[in-house]
């Protein structure tokens, strides 16, 4: 991850007090914060952005906080996950865990224990969340190469994250509306997209990425 997503945090919360209060705290520190305030709403924002980390309450409307985080991880979304809990029995615990959460935090809590703990899951985090799975092949986003095949294959910035937001959502069809928003922000060329799809097949292989007819593309095999 470059930049800005370095620090993106979404915050899923439907208490809308508390989730304004933990918009300003976690801008505070630094984040840049995207805040939902059902599972539905956190689900959609977590499958077209990328976040550094994410912060969702257990009790939510419309998808339920463990379900959500179980959804997250059936698509692929790697990013960490902090789990805000007003229960505190181990069984709800270890129910938030095994669904593919890192942390909880139970409600109550002190500011400063969850922002210690925020920065405490990013760390461990940045060690491993520079390689994104490919199949056969690996990512190094860091290093922007593709690796584990032939010999390493250099990648362009653009290319780059292009193929990072394939590989971190491997289950999803993003149009190429969606790509042109989040991979090419500043370009304004409609066929950018393409162009960038078109370098990544000649570079990995037609299969890396699969045209999804009508749609747009998804991540294929690598
Ligand atoms: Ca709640």
């Amino acid at each position: 991850m470059t930049g800005a997503q370095d620090r993106a945090l979404l915050l899923v919360e439907d208490d809308a007090k508390l989730a304004a209060l933990l918009d300003r705290l976690f801008t505070g520190e630094g984040y840049a914060v995207d805040v939902a305030h059902d599972g539905q709403a956190g689900l959609h924002r977590a499958l077209t952005s990328q976040y550094a980390v994410m912060v969702i309450d257990r009790g939510l409307p419309a998808i339920e906080g463990v379900d959500l985080v179980r959804k997250l991880r059936a698509h692929g979304v790697a990013s960490p996950i902090l789990v805000l809990t007003a229960r505190g029995t181990t069984e709800d615990r270890v129910e938030g865990l095994d669904a593919g959460a890192e942390d909880y935090v139970v409600k109550p809590f002190e500011i400063d224990e969850l922002l210690a703990r925020l920065r405490a899951l990013l760390r461990r985090h940045a060690d491993t969340s520079t390689r994104l799975d490919l199949g056969e092949r690996y990512l190094d986003v860091t290093a922007r190469r593709v690796l584990g095949g032939t010999g390493p294959i250099e990648l362009s910035g653009r290319e780059n994250e292009l193929l990072q937001l394939f590989a971190a959502h491997p289950a999803q069809v993003f149009t190429r509306d969606e790509l042109r928003r989040l991979v090419f922000q500043d370009a304004d060329s409609p066929g950018a997209v393409d162009t960038y799809v078109y370098y990544l097949r000649r570079k990995l292989g037609r299969d890396v990425i699969r045209t999804v007819h009508g749609l747009g593309y998804r991540m294929g095999s690598a």
